[in-house]
């Protein structure tokens, strides 16, 4: 990693670590969350840490295997374990672990988990436009404020929850204009230095602390010589975070430059912005959430929508969708991004993977290939 700006994010988890461990000892509450989907306001208004769990390597996951089946998403294996193992110690220092129901695997999954910490699982529905949708998802975020008060023993008042819907706000709008910034030719920064960012903030115990240094980074970088330029390449698909970033590595090495991330660790969620004119935060919140692209929404157009543009902001001259293996909803939604990619006139390809290097040869030839039908 060469941009000198990135490093204190770059060992942001460790001293969070320590900062959570010093926290969790003078009585602050820590709660674990895997999904965008999270409110994680809701956890910050009632005066606690949240924390991501999201599995990323590959190490737990022959633990998680002597429970889960194998032939499971490499997300959920490698998540349940660690809490499994009790080798996380975000999961370890979480007083309580907040799921949703967005595929089968994690749904049942979170129903082993109960085993082993108190887990409080919100039914997400499948479809993000229907009146019907909308009230169990508000009401799924009422259920989700009255379980961390009863279990953080604490009140969450609509003034603590604008607040921390303020702040969270503030967070994306700079991490925004952090991705925003590879809209240039060439790009400011690396995936991975992105994915260095953006995943950092997961372990955030200061929000404060948090947007200040990327107020900071971005003042700096863009100091930063330019440069060489190279096929400018989007990633889609599956999440991906620090361990499982091989994709990333695979294509920069090959001296492309990954310019935009679509998924969750990238763009997916940046543009969420609750309406101020409305006068219930629980509202707000749930109108805001119920806008992510994700996969495990039916029908999902938004994210094409999101992926068009992205397209043309990044000047892309190809895609790369990643899909972890045996995610049903991101491998069959691969059809209608290719077909989209395709109509563009863009090179597309379509991996399928999972967190061993064992298939790394491979994926190098196919990206090398892909490079190749680039037009420059
Ligand atoms: S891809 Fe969808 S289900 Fe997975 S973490 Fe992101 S929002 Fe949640
Ligand atoms: S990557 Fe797919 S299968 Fe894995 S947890 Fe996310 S939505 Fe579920």
């Amino acid at each position: 990693m060469s941009n000198q700006y990135i490093a204190p994010f770059s060992n942001a988890r460790d001293i969070n670590l320590m900062q959570i461990k010093a926290a969790k000892a003078s009585g602050r509450k820590v709660v674990g969350i895997y999904c965008a989907y999270c409110p994680q306001e809701l956890i910050l208004a009632a005066g606690a840490i949240p924390v991501s769990l999201c599995g990323t390597r590959e190490e737990p996951i022959p633990a998680a295997e002597v429970l889960l089946p194998r032939n499971l998403c490499p997300l959920i294996k490698s998540s349940f374990g660690f809490a499994v193992t009790d080798t996380c110690p975000f999961f370890h220092f979480s007083d309580l672990v907040i799921g949703e129901t967005t595929c089968d695997g994690k749904r049942k999954m979170f129903e082993l988990m109960h085993e082993l910490k108190p887990v409080h699982v919100m039914q997400l529905p499948h479809n993000n436009v229907s009146p019907a949708a909308f009230d169990l998802w508000a009401d799924e975020l009422r259920r989700l404020r009255l379980r961390l008060e009863e279990e953080l023993n604490t009140r969450i008042t609509d003034e603590s929850l604008w607040q921390a819907m303020e702040l969270v706000g503030q967070e994306r709008k700079f991490i925004k204009a952090m991705f925003d910034l590879n809209q240039a030719d060439p790009p400011l920064f690396t995936g991975l230095e992105l994915l260095t960012v953006s995943w950092s903030r997961n372990f955030s115990s200061d929000k404060g602390g948090l947007i200040g240094q990327l107020q900071q980074l971005l003042e700096n970088v863009r100091e930063k010589p330019t440069g060489t330029p190279a096929p400018r390449v989007l990633l889609t698909g599956c999440p991906v975070g620090l361990g499982s970033e091989k994709v990333i590595t695979v294509t920069e090495d090959l001296g492309a430059h990954i310019v935009a991330m679509e998924n969750c660790s990238g763009y997916k969620t940046v543009d969420l912005q609750y309406d101020n004119t409305i006068d219930d935060p629980i509202i707000a919140l749930a109108q805001m959430y119920l806008g992510i692209p994700c996969s495990c929404m039916s029908p999902n157009p938004q994210r094409l929508e999101l992926i068009e543009r992205m397209i043309a902001d990044f000047k892309v001259d190809a895609v790369i969708d990643l899909t972890w293996q045996a995610c049903h909803t991101y491998n069959i939604e691969s059809y209608h991004v290719g077909k989209l990619v395709k109509e563009k006139g863009l090179p597309y390809l379509h991996l399928e993977s999972d967190y061993s290097n064992s298939d790394k040869e491979n994926i190098k030839v196919r990206v090398q290939a892909m490079l190749e039908m680039i037009e420059k």
